[in-house]
């Protein structure tokens, strides 16, 4: 399996050959300003010191301070985390906020900690860093398995060590203690705009067969908000396995279901499935919502999507970009696709810095027009090149960080 940096590397390769960045550019691009790991003591419940590696990844601040979230993750892994950072970069480019891009994460599986053990690791990671973060500096926020909850230990402990009460340092914090309306929901209702957007130009029907990999956070809210809008979900997984149900799964029950079960088969009136056979289902659009490396070269063939999603950051490697094009799949990219979340954290942010707070109304009617405004944007940057729309996507990012670096 590739790693995700060569992967987003060979992302950049593509871009560069479509179009003339200059070279100087482009290697100033393929290392981060900084990677940086960290080994977080933490005293476990049962009296036994563990020692975890943690990271964080500032690629890029051309544009504003670094942001990107921290990831929990027994998978987690340097190379991992850089392409993250390095896709963030360019996220916050796409949608033309005053962000950089960076990303955290420590090897674990949360599942394994005690509450309280979680947030000793959690305020373990902030002590390691702390004078690299800041406001104006470093913006964290949630991404797989991390919560509000663990935004709030991390902004206390941050507050501790600083003494700054902006709470600005990090974003995803609870409503409570100066988290923003709709953050919680804004990954996937970012994501709804953008399929809004290109619907007609992807040849997607009024009302879509919708198949969604991932019951996390994005995952479960992109289902909710589909199904509200008139869409039928007719797959959905989690990392065991899914559910299908031609005639369309009512979330709300499977919801119940999980809750019950602890798990997603066995769900009435429904067929279970590995998560290979609902990558692989016919439908009209496809949602990957989990991890990297989903779609590959292995199974892009046999994809039957009219249409791809992407609100996972890196689900599809390059090779299988290539493939899905060919085949005429449209894949909306990650670094517009899944943008929501920051934008609605770069929201946040702003607030923060203001004092202010403002209504979920204003939060998504301020998130509407950027995404609209990115989508066109990009489906012209990818008709002008003849290239698919992640290369679009990449061309509107670096154009406008390189207006900023010069070289
Ligand atoms: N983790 C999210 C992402 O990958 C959000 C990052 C943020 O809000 O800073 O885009």
């Amino acid at each position: 399996m590739n790693n995700p940096f060569q992967n987003a590397m060979t992302q950049l390769d593509k871009v560069a050959k479509i179009k003339n960045f200059g070279e100087e550019f482009i290697a100033r691009l393929r290392q981060p300003n900084r990677d940086i790991r960290i080994s977080i003591p933490v005293k476990m419940d049962n009296g036994s010191l563990r020692i975890f590696e943690g990271y964080r990844v500032e690629y890029n601040n051309a544009l504003g301070p670094y942001k990107g979230g921290i990831r929990y993750h027994p998978d987690t892994e340097i190379n991992e985390v850089k392409a993250l950072a390095f896709w963030m970069t360019l996220k916050c480019a796409v949608v033309k906020i005053p962000m950089g891009g960076s990303k955290g994460g420590v090897t674990v599986d949360p599942k394994d900690l005690s509450k309280g053990e979680l947030e000793k690791l959690s305020r373990g990671w902030v002590q390691k860093l702390s004078d690299i973060l800041g406001p104006y500096k470093d913006v964290p926020a949630p991404d797989v398995n991390t919560t509000p909850e663990i935004m709030d230990w991390i902004a206390d402990e941050y507050e501790k060590i600083t003494g700054d009460t902006s709470g600005a340092m990090i974003t995803g914090k609870s409503i409570g203690k100066g988290g923003s309306e709709g953050r919680g929901t804004a990954t996937a209702q970012g994501g709804f705009y953008v399929f809004e957007t290109i619907r007609a130009e992807a040849r997607l029907p009024q009302k879509c067969k919708i198949v969604i990999q991932g019951f996390g956070n994005v995952g479960l809210n992109a289902a909710e908000i589909f199904e509200a809008h008139g869409h039928s979900v007719i797959a959905i997984s989690d990392s065991r396995g899914g559910v299908y149900d031609e005639n369309g799964l009512d979330i709300q029950k499977l919801k119940e279901h999980k809750k019950k079960t602890g798990a997603l088969k066995g769900f009435i009136n429904s067929k279970n499935i590995t998560n290979e056979e609902l990558l692989e289902s016919e439908c009209d659009l496809l949602i990957p919502a989990a991890f990297e490396n989903r779609i590959t070269d292995a199974n892009a063939n046999k994809i039957q999507a009219k249409a791809v999603l992407e609100l996972a950051n890196g689900p599809t490697t390059p090779e299988a970009d290539e493939i899905l094009f060919k085949k005429g799949i449209p894949v909306i990219p990650d670094i517009l696709a899944n943008s929501g979340g920051v934008i609605v954290s770069y929201f946040e942010w702003d607030q923060n810095l203001k004092g202010q707070h403002w209504s979920e109304t204003e939060v998504f009617d301020k998130l509407k027009p950027m995404l609209e405004d990115s989508a066109k944007k990009i489906l012209e940057k990818a008709r002008e090149s003849n290239t698919y729309l992640r290369m679009g996507a990449f061309i509107l990012a670096l154009e406008r960080i390189k207006e900023k670096m010069g070289g």
